[in-house]
């Protein structure tokens, strides 16, 4: 739902602030696919290559305890084993489950050293889990044992290589999954993770895109791409060198704040976000690309950076005004948008943390004009006895929000500062049972033990003796 800026509004400062950074175009609201389940079920399964070892048992049953890459241990007894997997009382299991160490350790105590099948089998599986340097002696030793087995060295190689690529797959699935572990009532559909070809044609689909979306407004300048953007930049090559450094590096720090490990890419393929020097070339974007007539139109105020959600795709688009730090701060407002769209579920936060929670997290980088301003407005009406509940019940869909000069922004940015400056944990749990469906106020007393008034009080005796 387009979160536009209303062309009535006076033209007080903290009302075009409001307008700077208000901006976020919801345009076909979000409907995920359907989850394609957990991460194990939808990785493709491994492809059986490499060396084959049958069925194959122990003279007799030996006693294991080992411990899986996630975390559980198996005890029992094993039966037998062959070139993928063990079988006991425990069941089945897949050698690469094991932890490589614990892998190594296993597959040495039950093999044959003087069969070279089983030496070309253990360097396999050792450079699918990652263990290069011993994978490297067990095919010398397979070849020193029958130098005919040189000729096979080349294919487990091949192979070796093909099983890597498939554990680093079902590895990265799995920790992406894990992102999403806590929606597990499916309140909220959650984005799919995808497998690597999945991710190679969102990649590629996000690159055609920014070109597409550029040639639409006139722009050609080649996209630079970071580990999580395709920036298209008309600035300054030493500002665009800079940015392309901090954009990242804020990711990493939002991930950070949500809980999540750094490493997970959240986007679709990547998010596209568009530099440019000046107002009219972003406004040319916003016409050209994404049918936007509201920028532009007279009388609704300076914007400065938008973040359109296309389902699955993110895209921010900005344009450097002469306050440099202002700028700097729009685009991460705008971007923790994308971020935040991405996060688990396409759920979205009430609008005093879906704001307040992008102005925070800008603050930590720029300590611009605009969270000076935010600051003072929100610590002048907490004090004059103003209530926060009217602003944590503002919304957007019945154009409460943001409010008289724009009070949403500047309250819901103070109490997003002191949840975080509270209890960063507490606020990380209610933000994902928020993602996970769950209504806002339920999970504020679920994460917080906190009424939605409770919340309001907290805060106001937060900031009656702090700044
Ligand atoms: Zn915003």
């Amino acid at each position: 739902m387009p979160n536009a800026p209303n062309p009535r509004d006076n033209q007080s400062m903290s009302t075009l602030i409001a307008m700077v950074l208000g901006a976020v175009l919801w345009q076909a609201p979000s409907a995920p696919a359907a989850p394609t389940g957990d991460a194990a079920s939808s990785a493709a399964p491994a492809p059986s290559v490499g060396t084959e070892i049958k069925e194959t048992r122990p003279d007799k049953p030996l006693r294991i305890r080992v411990k899986l890459a996630r975390g559980t241990i198996v005890a029992g007894l094993l039966a037998s084993w062959d070139d993928d997997a063990f079988s006991g009382d425990f069941g089945r299991i897949e050698w690469i489950e094991l932890t490589p160490s614990e892998f190594k350790r296993l597959f040495d105590k039950v093999m044959d050293d003087r069969d070279p099948s089983h030496q070309l089998r253990f360097a396999e599986l050792l450079v699918a889990v990652g263990l290069d340097a011993p994978a490297e002696s067990a095919w010398r030793k397979a070849a020193s044992i029958d130098p005919s087995v040189k000729s096979r060295v080349a294919g487990s190689r091949e192979a070796a290589k093909a099983m890597r690529k498939a554990w680093l797959e079902r590895e990265r699935m799995q920790r992406e999954g894990a992102v999403q572990d806590f929606a597990e009532d499916g309140a909220a559909p959650r984005w799919p993770v995808l497998t690597d070809a999945e991710r190679d044609a969102a990649l590629a689909a996000m690159r055609e895109d920014a070109k597409h979306y550029s040639a639409m407004a006139g722009v050609s300048v080649e996209p630079i791409e970071t580990d999580h953007f395709i920036l298209i930049s008309e600035l300054k090559p030493a500002e665009t060198k800079e940015l392309q450094k901090e954009l990242d590096r804020m990711y990493a720090q939002v991930l950070g704040y949500l809980g999540v490990d750094p490493k997970v890419n959240l986007f679709w393929g990547k998010a596209v976000v568009f530099l440019f020097a000046t107002e009219d070339r972003f406004k040319a974007v916003e016409a050209g690309a994404f049918q936007n007539p509201m920028v532009g139109r007279p009388g609704s105020g300076q914007v400065m950076g938008l973040c359109h959600m296309m389902k699955e795709r993110v895209f921010v688009n900005s344009w450097r005004c002469p306050d440099y730090a202002l700028f700097g701060s729009v685009l991460i407002h705008e971007t923790v948008h994308g971020i935040m769209h991405r996060y688990s579920t396409p759920a979205r936060l009430p609008a005093w943390a879906d704001e307040g929670f992008s102005d925070w997290v800008a603050a930590q980088f720029q300590s611009a004009t605009v969270e000076q301003a935010r600051r003072a407005q929100a610590m002048q009406y907490i004090r004059s006895g103003g209530n926060l509940v009217t602003v944590l019940d503002m919304n957007y869909r019945d154009g409460s929000w943001p409010g008289q000069n724009a009070l949403g922004y500047a309250v819901g940015y103070a109490i997003v500062d002191a949840m975080m400056r509270e209890d960063p944990g507490k606020f990380e749990d209610w933000l994902r049972k928020v993602k996970g469906g769950m209504p806002w106020e339920q999970a504020l007393q679920d994460a917080c033990g906190l009424s939605k008034r409770q919340l309001a009080s907290n805060v106001a005796r937060f900031f009656s003796t702090r700044d």
